[in-house]
């Protein structure tokens, strides 16, 4: 075993500077264009496919990776290009994400690679686990899935909302409520092939957003959707278990069937993807640090430059610092996610909300920085002020990752 170091080895380097060059050449160039296009940036995301970034290879070798670092490496290099479009290229992960966690090998050799396409025709994926109703308590979700014997095919019925690529995606893995009585705990995962599209799955409103706007973010809609009974994830025989099992925990009384926030089909896929989003955040700060503290040194105010004012200086440093801080936290969780050392201290959403929060920080201060120039449209960081805010709501609002860490350090039922 080699000693503890923080050094990136060589084939991390490597890819380090892949994406870099990737994010200056390709997605920082575009970046303001597809903000102002609220449009899927389909070329980008081509390109990406071409270049071997956006591809099934890419993610499954950087999970590979026995340090867990691969993952938030093209996460901050990615988003350091521009988030909107950063999500664009990795939002099919959190679907394949989905499938991993709860599909059967044959389903993840199936449907993951489906989801990406090829480099020449690329295809999207998309997780639905969100509703008007049921947001950060995912155990309120009122989808149903009700089995019919007879054709052996699931049918889905319910509204799914703020669904990045959803109604566009060629795969969507959505979650659903099979026995509803047991809340959290009677959801399943499925997957929607694209010949669904249009024939019971199909796309409502598309919003228009503050931040990560080239990124597509829409409601699905499941109006009697039948499905073959092979999309259930993980497959009826285990999902019939894990029913039986928690209607007898419910009946003894051991459970209330709730988790007060994410369900047992979508929290596996949440806990997993936790420090790659927060190494998303970490990309967008980073991003804002450099521009701000180039500018500081450039900018000259009272005859010199405003950097050697210590109000400027200061506020640099704090950024350097909670930057720093917020990179460590999600290597951390990453090793640990990787190694399955158990996150007993919420190490997961600690990466998550700390990085998410110190992103909205950053580049809050580096607007200040800019003075009237960081409030205008022709410098990026308005942009990622706007696009680090997501960071703090979704994949678990920071009060949801504060709720998990407290009750994990505490063991009592913080409500
Ligand atoms: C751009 C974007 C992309 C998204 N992509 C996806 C996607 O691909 N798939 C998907 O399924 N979902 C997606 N979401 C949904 C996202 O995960 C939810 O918005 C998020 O979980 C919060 O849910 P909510 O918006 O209903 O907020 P609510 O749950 O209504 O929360 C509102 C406020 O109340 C607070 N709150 C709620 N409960 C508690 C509590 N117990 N204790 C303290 N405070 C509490 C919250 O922290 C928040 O501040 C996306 C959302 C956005 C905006």
């Amino acid at each position: 075993m080699p000693g503890f170091t923080l050094e990136l080895d060589e084939d991390q380097k490597t890819l380090q500077t892949w994406l870099h060059e990737f994010a200056t050449d390709v997605i920082r160039p575009a970046a303001a264009e597809w903000d102002e296009r609220e449009q899927t940036p389909w070329p980008i995301i081509q390109e990406a496919a071409r270049a071997g970034i956006y591809s099934v290879d890419l993610f499954a070798s950087a999970r590979e990776d026995q340090t867990g670092l691969s993952l938030p490496i093209t996460m901050e290099e990615l988003f350091w290009g521009d988030a909107g479009i950063g999500l664009a290229i990795v939002g099919t992960t959190l679907a394949a994400a989905g499938v991993v966690a709860n599909g059967t090998v044959e389903q993840i050799v199936e449907w993951v690679p489906a989801m990406f396409g090829t480099q020449t025709d690329v295809k999207l994926g998309a997780l639905a686990v969100s509703e008007p109703g049921a947001g950060s308590d995912v155990s309120a979700m009122k989808t149903t899935a009700v089995y019919d014997g007879a054709s052996d095919e699931w049918v889905l019925n319910g509204v799914k909302t703020w669904i990045t690529n959803g109604g566009i995606a060629d795969v969507h893995v959505v979650v659903a409520a099979v026995d509803p009585a047991l809340k959290a705990r009677g959801q399943a995962s499925f997957v929607v092939g694209a010949e669904f599209t249009g024939r019971g799955l199909s796309q409502g409103q598309k919003f228009k957003k503050h931040g990560v706007r080239a990124s597509h973010t829409a409601e699905v809609v499941l109006s009697d959707l039948r499905i073959p009974g092979s999309c259930l994830l993980g497959g009826k025989d285990k999902l019939d278990e894990r029913l039986a099992r928690a209607r007898e925990r419910l009946s003894t009384g051991g459970i209330d069937g709730s988790s007060g926030t994410r369900s047992q089909a979508a929290m596996a896929t949440f806990e997993a993807s936790r420090p790659s989003v927060g190494a998303q955040a970490v990309g967008i700060a980073r991003a804002a640090y450099e521009y701000s503290l180039d500018y500081a040194k450039d900018r000259v105010q009272f005859g010199r430059p405003i950097v050697e004012n210590q109000g400027i200086a200061f506020m640099l440093a704090d950024m350097k610092t909670r930057l720093d801080a917020a990179r460590l936290l999600v290597w951390r969780a990453a090793w640990m996610g990787r190694n399955n050392v158990p996150y007993t201290s919420g190490e997961g959403s600690m990466s998550k909300l700390f990085a998410g929060e110190a992103a909205v920080d950053i580049t809050e201060k580096a607007i200040q920085i800019l003075g009237g120039n960081g409030y205008t449209r022709d410098y990026p960081v308005e942009r990622w002020h706007r696009d680090a805010k997501i960071y703090t709501i979704f994949e678990g609002t920071s009060e949801i990752q504060r709720l998990i860490i407290s009750r994990a350090i505490s063991g009592h039922k913080i409500a």
